[in-house]
């Protein structure tokens, strides 16, 4: 393995960098044009309606089953913030002028479970719940699906159990969907998972299985358990592309955001995204979303911790997800809990590395930093993985030389929305919260 690891950092210097725990950022230059791209990605516009559609059935139902729902009809989305006061203070901070406005887009305050995965982990349990009642025929498409809500369905879905593997927020998202349709749910935590998560998800009926390793064991193990079950079904993180069409959905909800608010997207007013970056599945579906919504205006840029850069290391390599970031000794150990992932999604990974333009790490001090600057700022509190994106105006502003490659002009840039994309900590316990900003002044 040594000798393996001295070929990889020869071949690649920035793995070595990454060996380091050194903060880098990277711009791939073989990113290519939508047209270009799409093919490899595999699934397409019609795809995403498909997901946009059946979360529009099923809004009825979320509206009754859960109430903080109602408000928006039963459609989970999340407000888009300015924050100017945290710009300033990157600008100073950083030393470096961010031109344009950066936006944050709060995933972190989503109904039900208060992350991003409240779209690819609820989309899926969905999925399965109406492909099952379908097949009963006890649902058709053209139903109110407020009828779900009831008791004569709790029943059908009880004889049916799902499972899955999670670092924390997607266990949330799929336990407590899971639960409140009927079926028996097991959710298989990883050793970061924060307890509060498993209490919860404790509360709420869910069968919570603990592990002492990490991400990675935890859903080999739920898969193992599922095998076993023919009325089991298991939500792949790793692999799953209804998960990533139920996160791409966002591209159009933010099209239809910006629309109302006036903010442009096109050849003089670029837009810049910035993802933090698990397994892929979260950030790679917000990015196929707003690639098919925005086109080549949209550039899409992925945020991970020096600790566990699994997906810069895969696309960069070429390797995907034939290797993890403890195969170059590093341990995965990080308190952004949603990204402490050795190993990247394969798929994922082969699917959008065309259509993503850069990649970079940071390390938990700066995420803390970040996370106290903006409770400061702007009074708005997030988890440590969801600040990983925070930075990425910072970078951009910094690389000339990526802009000019992309062929965005000086007064393009001037005109360019950044928009942050907080992925989670809405439902943070408050001591839990008080711990973190500790953390984060200490
Ligand atoms: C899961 C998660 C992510 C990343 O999503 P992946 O699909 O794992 O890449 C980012 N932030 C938070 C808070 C998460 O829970």
């Amino acid at each position: 393995m040594t000798n393996d690891i001295e070929t990889l950092s020869r071949d690649f210097p920035l793995v070595k960098q990454l060996i380091e725990l050194e903060e880098v950022a990277w711009f791939n230059p073989n990113v290519t044009s939508l047209e270009k791209g799409l093919p490899y990605v595999g699934l397409n516009a019609k795809d995403i309606q498909d997901a946009s559609d059946r979360l529009s059935r099923f809004a009825p139902y979320l509206a009754k089953a859960f109430p903080e729902t109602k408000a928006s009809n039963g459609i989970i989305e999340s407000e888009i913030a300015a924050i100017p006061a945290m710009q300033t203070w990157l600008e100073q901070e950083y030393q470096t002028e961010i031109q344009g406005k950066v936006l944050l887009k709060k995933d972190s305050h989503l109904p039900i479970s208060g992350s991003i995965k409240a779209r690819g982990g609820i989309y899926e349990v969905l999925s399965h719940a109406e492909q099952l009642a379908i097949k009963a025929g006890l649902l058709s498409t053209n139903d109110d699906y407020s009828k779900l809500f009831s008791e004569q369905f709790r029943d059908f879905f009880k004889q049916y159990s799902i499972a899955v593997g999670s670092t924390g927020n997607l266990g949330l998202s799929i336990g407590i969907m899971s639960a409140k349709l009927g079926f028996s749910v097991s959710v298989h935590m990883s050793a970061d998972a924060r307890q509060w998560k498993k209490d919860k998800l404790r509360f709420h009926g869910v069968n919570v299985v603990e592990y002492q390793q990490d991400y990675g064991v935890a859903v080999e193990q739920g898969r193992k358990e599922a095998e076993q079950d023919p009325n089991c079904f298991f939500i792949d993180d790793e692999n799953s592309k209804t998960l990533f069409l139920g996160y791409s959905v966002a591209g159009e909800r933010v099209k239809q955001q910006f629309d109302q608010q006036g903010i442009r997207v096109d050849a003089e007013h670029p837009l810049f995204v910035y993802l933090p970056c698990g397994v892929g599945g979260g950030p790679g579906g917000v990015a196929f979303g707003l690639k098919m919504a925005f086109g080549d205006h949209v550039h899409c840029i992925f945020a991970e911790p020096t600790h566990s850069p699994c997906m810069l290391l895969g696309v960069h390599t070429g390797l995907h997800d034939k290797i993890s970031v403890q195969d170059i000794g590093i341990d995965n150990i990080t308190a952004a809990d949603g990204l402490a992932v050795g190993r990247a999604s394969g798929f994922v990974g082969r699917a959008m590395e065309r259509l993503l333009d850069g990649y970079y790490t940071l390390s938990d001090e700066h995420m803390y930093r970040l996370l106290g600057q903006l409770n400061q700022t702007e009074g708005i509190q997030l988890e440590p993985s969801a600040l990983a994106g925070m930075l990425g105006p910072v970078l951009v502003s910094q690389n000339p030389s990526y802009l000019n490659r992309i062929s965005i002009s000086e007064n393009a840039f001037k005109q360019a929305t950044h928009l942050v994309w907080a992925t989670g900590g809405g439902m943070v316990p408050k001591q839990e919260m008080e711990s973190y900003l500790n953390k984060a002044a200490g």
